[in-house]
């Protein structure tokens, strides 16, 4: 694969930022009776946190949404104005700088409200919150037997002046299943949450629930606005059942290296850390010059695919921190030789969903685990999408 503008690289991520607003626009046009949030938590699923949220602004992103305040922050350093939502924090932490860069917070019991007032008095600036109702994922927000509490408090803080309700929020546990009952529960208890602080007087103007399966299979998820993550960058959140293509997406990431030494073995040759693979015949090996200690998963050792030559090859042994070994066969080929880990998977090359197969996870690991030491490089493949290419 030549896509790449720094062919003497080691090893690099190549991401192609037309594919991400590319799929921004699918995912707007899919949810067009709705604002859109492309999620970019997690170095945007490690595909770079500024070159990703600036593709998806482009592509008509209203909102960009981060886990955590240090990556919100981070988009308004790197000179994103737009609307920003965070939602995880810890009791405690500080909120002003947040709170102060304008950036949309989550709660989901009264001492979050309570922070949130504290912050905007040091501030002198109107915390903007969204109230999260747990609706059964189980994980952060009011049970249904706290909301009415959580939205009374809320309702005093704004009242005072301290806070600006925006909105009402949650998130689906089964969106991956757009078929399962749980889905209709978890919209059900939404639609009633929503209800009951209506009943209270608090209508906010965002209510909010689909990730990226209820963006593109569950259009009764989308309220007000959307936050799809995986689908952003090209992958299914349906694993094999709903292929990226079949959804009109394109995978962004070409994970490649360059072999550091290729060498000639005999039959009987033990390879890398405790001899798990001993060649049967003379073979020729390749040495990826990529390991665990990049992201690429020790679990898939002796499965992990890839494509050397134009052919699928395997690696073999062990996945070392820093390296991995690949049987060439009696393929002729040169050191420095082009290795595609994964890429969209048009050449015949391996896709994530293979490698999160090799190593028993999910597409959404596989990326998001690439270290910070496989330099990340940007191209433009794909401008069909986006609305300035
Ligand atoms: C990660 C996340 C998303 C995006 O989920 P995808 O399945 O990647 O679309 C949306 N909302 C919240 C709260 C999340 O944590």
């Amino acid at each position: 694969m030549n896509s790449s503008n720094h062919p003497a690289l080691r090893a690099e991520a190549v991401v192609d930022l037309g594919a991400i607003r590319h799929n921004v626009a699918t995912l707007r046009a899919v949810a067009a009776g709705a604002q859109l949030m492309t999620v970019v938590k997690a170095d945007a699923y490690g595909h770079g946190l500024l070159p990703v949220a600036r593709a998806a602004r482009e592509a008509g992103a209203d909102w960009i949404g981060a886990a955590v305040i240090e990556e919100a922050l981070a988009l308004r350093a790197g000179g994103d104005t737009g609307r920003i939502f965070c939602w995880l924090t810890a009791p405690g932490e500080d909120l002003t700088a947040a709170v102060a860069a304008g950036i949309d917070l989550s709660a989901s019991a009264p001492w979050g409200i309570d922070e949130l007032g504290a912050a905007a008095r040091t501030t002198g600036t109107i915390a903007r919150v969204h109230l999260k109702i747990d609706t059964g994922m189980g994980r952060a927000g009011a049970t249904p037997e706290d909301w009415p509490e959580l939205v009374r408090v809320a309702q005093a803080a704004e009242a005072a002046g301290l806070i600006e309700i925006a909105g009402i929020w949650s998130h689906l546990a089964m969106a991956d299943d757009p078929k399962n009952r749980v889905n209709d529960q978890q919209l059900e208890i939404f639609q009633a949450a929503v209800d009951d602080a209506g009943a209270l007087g608090v209508r906010p103007p965002f209510r909010h629930i689909a990730n990226s399966g209820g963006t593109l299979r569950l259009p009764a998820s989308h309220f007000d606005l959307v936050r799809p993550g995986l689908a952003t960058y090209g992958l299914s959140p349906f694993g094999r059942a709903i292929t990226s293509a079949e959804l009109g997406l394109r995978p962004a990431m070409t994970l490649r290296a360059r072999l550091s030494v290729v060498k000639r073995v005999p039959a009987g040759t033990g390879i890398s850390y405790g001899h798990t693979y001993v060649t049967p015949v003379p073979t020729t090996i390749g040495l990826l010059p990529l390991g665990y200690g990049d992201g690429v998963p020790r679990h898939a050792s002796g499965t992990g695919p890839v494509w050397v030559a134009g052919e699928r090859r395997s690696i073999v042994g062990r996945v070392c921190m820093d390296q991995s070994l690949i049987d060439l066969g009696d393929d002729p080929v040169q050191p420095g030789e082009d290795v595609v880990l994964f890429g969209p998977g048009d050449r015949g090359e391996p896709t994530v969903d293979d490698w999160a197969d090799a190593a028993q996870t999910i597409n959404y690991e596989i990326v998001t685990r690439l270290g910070a030491r496989v330099p990340r490089t940007y191209v433009e493949l794909d401008r069909t999408g986006g609305a300035t290419g």
